[in-house]
């Protein structure tokens, strides 16, 4: 078994570093504070976008490290899921860097459905602005009025009308809703109800400027509004798209789910890991820096055993992590369904727990705006639910383990 990354993956690592190091650490807390003040409420109609990582979008695509997570040699840098891994790690110590290199959530997760699935028009149409970070997209699954997490609940209706299809229904929780850019989403609805449950829910791509789409409100998440992204509700009363805009086919929505899940929790968790070893960094340096009781921090009480504890807690995850890439990329998703489940229990635990402690070591300086640490208290909260509670992924381990001997 090797350890290391391929050369390529290493070169690419190397100048996300730099890129990182030169443009994005330098300017970090300054940015979230601006931020903040550009966007002070969750009026998204009102939400600007900074001008600094504008600009670095710009950089980043001139030097070549846009799009690194499309594994496509010419749309992408032809990156495997394990070679793109530890530059997901190196982005999600910023949560504002991944869009730099047009590499964030949701975007990455349409990209890839469009890549995988769409019709060489929806591909000119969508794909190609959206790689070119000319525009940005949601993910419309989840709704207010039932229970989520069995995604078979989804009630909001897909019906073809001649050469048309209508929509109807509530999503929330739709990430990304409140760009300024956000033009598309992909409608995830029910269209086919005599089918069997995982055949009876479509994919449609719907541009959010369609008659009949009403965007309420965006959710805050613990009280963040996540601006300029926000996590946006939005409603459909007899919306008409061309049925050229359906995914794949009618029925063929979870088909389509799990290709694109698979590869994103990598991401996802990979993210989750470099803010992890941000927060263990900041309560490391915190710890050292200050004394309490004629001792630095660090040294009081359990917090030594509590950094060993965090180092031991990320570097499993990591492990776990990279192992699960692997599996996708030698075996693919459909084959790799405990590894992805794991993980997406696993890291984000690993990554609430590493951001409590470094909270906790920060003293009330730590839930303030002045540190990152309070967002990533709200996301590594967030990453519990988001694309499925813990207990879904735990019921997909459990049954797949329980398979190895019911079939025997
Ligand atoms: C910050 C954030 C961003 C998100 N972004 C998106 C997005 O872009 N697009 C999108 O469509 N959705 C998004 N979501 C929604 C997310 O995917 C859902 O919240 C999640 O799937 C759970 O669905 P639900 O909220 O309806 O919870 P429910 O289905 O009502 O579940 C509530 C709870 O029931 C329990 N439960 C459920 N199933 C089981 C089980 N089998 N065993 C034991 N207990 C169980 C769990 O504790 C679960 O948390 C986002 C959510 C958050 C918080």
């Amino acid at each position: 078994m090797h350890f290391e990354h391929s050369q390529k993956a290493q070169d690419y690592l190397a100048r996300v570093k730099a890129f990182m190091k030169e443009n994005v650490y330098p300017i970090e807390e300054r940015i979230y504070a601006e931020l903040e003040e550009m966007n002070p409420t969750g009026d998204w109609k009102n939400w600007k976008l900074h001008p600094e990582l504008e600009a670095l979008k710009v950089k980043a695509r001139e030097q070549g490290l846009a799009n690194l997570f499309l594994p496509d040699d010419e749309l992408g840098k032809g990156l495997s899921c394990l070679e793109y891994a530890p530059l997901a790690e190196e982005m999600g110590r910023v949560p504002f860097s991944p869009e730099i290199f047009n590499c964030n959530a949701p975007d990455t997760g349409n990209m890839e459905v469009l890549y995988h699935f769409g019709s060489e028009q929806q591909k000119a149409k969508w794909l190609t602005p959206l790689l070119n970070g000319e525009i940005r997209s949601v993910f419309g699954m989840t709704e207010p009025d039932v229970a989520s997490s069995d995604a078979t609940n989804m009630a909001a209706t897909i019906e073809l009308d001649g050469d048309e299809v209508v929509i109807n229904g509530k999503k929330w929780w739709s990430t990304g809703l409140g760009h300024p850019n956000a033009k598309v989403t992909v409608f995830m609805g029910l269209s086919n109800p005599e089918n069997d449950r995982h055949s009876q829910h479509s994919m449609v791509l719907v541009p959010l400027d369609t008659p009949g789409i009403e965007i309420k409100r965006m959710l805050s998440a613990y009280g963040d509004f996540d601006a300029p992204y926000g996590h946006g509700e939005m409603h459909f009363t007899n919306v008409r798209v061309p049925k050229e805009n359906i995914v794949m086919g009618l029925g063929k929505g979870f088909a389509i789910a799990q290709g694109r899940l698979g590869p994103g929790r990598i991401h996802h968790c990979m993210r989750a890991i470099g803010m992890a070893e941000k927060a263990l960094e900041l309560a490391i340096k915190r710890g050292l820096s200050r004394t309490a009781f004629g001792k630095p921090i660090i040294k009081l009480g359990g917090n030594q055993e509590r950094i060993a504890n965090a180092r031991m807690a990320i570097d499993q995850a990591r492990l776990l992590t990279l192992n699960a890439a692997w599996k996708i990329d030698a075996v693919g998703v459909k084959n790799a369904m405990t590894e992805i489940s794991a993980i997406k229990v696993v890291v984000p635990k690993m990554l609430t727990e590493v951001v409590d402690m470094a909270i906790q070591l920060h003293g009330g300086a730590g839930m303030s705006s002045d540190f990152p640490l309070a967002r990533f208290a709200a996301g590594a909260r967030s990453l519990r639910l988001a694309d499925g509670p813990d207990e879904v992924h735990q019921g997909m381990v459990t049954r797949l383990e329980l398979k190895k001997y019911v079939s025997r």
